[in-house]
């Protein structure tokens, strides 16, 4: 948990550098996130690990600010 905050706060985010490895278009998280294809090119991913994180992480970006905003640290 502490390395993935880490990881978000340090670089540009994960779910910003997933290219479609057809056309090379940058997708955004929304694009996979109902039919795992590229929106540019019909690609269609292989949905494993690395793109449901992808798709996922701003929704738990989220979900941890909401949760942090409801409970404060401290
Ligand atoms: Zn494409």
């Amino acid at each position: 948990m502490a390395n993935k905050t880490e990881k978000i706060n340090t670089g540009v985010p994960l779910y910003e550098q997933v290219f479609c490895p057809r056309c090379g278009e940058r997708l955004a998280p929304a694009d996979l996130e109902i039919f795992a294809a590229c929106p540019y090119c019909d690609y269609v991913f292989t949905r494993d690990n690395n793109l449901e994180d992808f798709v996922l992480l701003p929704l738990i970006t989220r979900w941890a600010g909401r949760a942090h905003n409801q409970f404060p640290a401290g």
